[in-house]
């Protein structure tokens, strides 16, 4: 395992980070039950290959994510970074604390590691965190307390504003989206970086939008590599802006594949990140075709977001990453960068056809993007 200085919070961390959003699980008479004992083996197993980096929010896998990593990492507490979130819904300081306590107490830790004000943006940072005895102040006085020990945001916002709250200089480490696919963040990053964070970049790899199957993004390199997987953590660990890639990861595959990858330190050459970026925007004309992402076609009376719908329809038609397409879509309406609602609430009453320039049925590809996705 690689290992490089975590931007100033004094920490080494592993180029692989271990992200418990997607366990394992099965789905059995209306439930999903979690495997808590295969999630424990993949956690112990990515330790001893060298990650010191886990990632989990109190949302993700219905909301166990915290108590599984808890669990798992109990006997290694010391030896291992964990990174969890707080959902800002309010400007309350006691909220936070609430929050706070809840992951301190589903993690079964005395401290966090890397707190993070979750998938905010400048606006909920200016008018909810950032104000006098709000949530950051309250983080600061926890820091003090020993309850955490670096203050972090993730991000879903304008690239400008990612450099916004970074030059405020209230966080040590940022987890922003960044992969081959979405590369919008990329100059925030560098900023960020200058600036002294800590970066994590999020859904790169196995089990991510480019961890899945596809011959086409793995055409993208001649290089010896062996899947997407690959293809798609070595392009974000080429950036030497990018500290620790996150990876969520499912199976004890994914945790072996991308610890091997991690291991060696083969970045792109500059003549294979140029094919990608051509390869890439080919097939975003390709996406062009199908939708736009304009948005002129909203809001629909029932709030259907058409164009995330047909952002993740893409994923599967073009890019045929259609497992990563099928879980976004599940999440539709459950985060705050996931607003509206899915195809299926679509009554067909046809008002938003005539505003699309690009005059798609939009209709119909509500109904196929339900039929493939939902
Ligand atoms: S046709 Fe469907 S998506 Fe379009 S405006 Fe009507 S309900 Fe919304
Ligand atoms: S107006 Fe048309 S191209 Fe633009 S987002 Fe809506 S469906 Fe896509």
């Amino acid at each position: 395992m690689q290992y490089v200085k975590f931007g100033n919070t004094g920490i080494e961390v592993s180029v692989l980070g271990f992200g418990a959003m997607r366990l394992p699980s099965e789905y059995k008479r209306g439930k999903t039950l979690f495997d808590y004992e295969e999630s424990a083996r993949m956690m112990l197993r990515a330790h001893e290959l060298g990650v010191n980096y886990f990632d989990t929010a109190p949302g993700y896998c219905d909301g166990e994510s915290e108590i599984i990593v808890g669990r798992a990492l109990k006997n290694i507490r010391g030896k291992v970074c964990i990174a969890t979130k707080y959902p800002v819904k309010s400007d309350s300081a006691s909220d936070c604390r609430r929050g706070l306590e809840k992951s301190l107490k589903q993690l079964d830790t005395d401290y966090i590691d890397f707190y993070h004000m979750w998938g905010i943006d400048l606006d909920t940072y200016e008018s909810k965190i950032s104000v006098p005895n709000g949530p950051l102040a309250e983080v600061r006085k926890a820091k003090e307390e020993g309850l955490i020990r670096h203050i972090s945001f993730s991000f879903h916002d304008d690239a400008e504003n990612l450099v916004k709250i970074a030059e405020a200089g209230q966080f040590e480490t940022v987890l922003a989206q960044y992969n081959l696919l979405d590369r919008s963040n990329e100059k925030a990053i560098a900023r960020a970086r200058e600036l002294g964070l800590g970066i994590v970049a999020m859904g790169p790899v196995g089990g991510g939008r480019l961890g899945e199957p596809s011959e086409k993004i793995r055409a993208l390199s001649s290089k010896n590599i062996t899947s997407n997987a690959e293809l798609a953590l070595r392009f974000v660990l080429t950036n030497p802006n990018v500290h620790c890639a996150l990876s969520g990861m499912s199976t004890m595959a994914q945790v072996e594949e991308n610890c091997l990858i991690a291991d060696r330190n083969e970045a792109l050459t500059e003549k294979e990140i140029e094919a990608i970026n051509a390869s890439v925007a080919e097939n975003k004309k390709l996406a062009n075709l199908y939708c736009t992402e304009c948005g002129y076609c909203m809001p629909c009376p029932h709030e259907v977001n058409i164009a995330l719908c047909f952002r993740l329809m893409n994923y599967h038609r073009i890019y045929e990453i259609t497992d990563y397409a099928r879980a976004e879509y599940k999440t539709i309406g459950k985060f705050e960068w996931m607003p509206g609602k899915d195809a299926s609430h679509c009554t067909e009453c046809g008002e938003c056809e005539s505003k699309c320039p690009q005059k798609l049925a939009i209709r119909e590809q509500l109904r196929e993007t339900h039929s493939v996705l939902g």
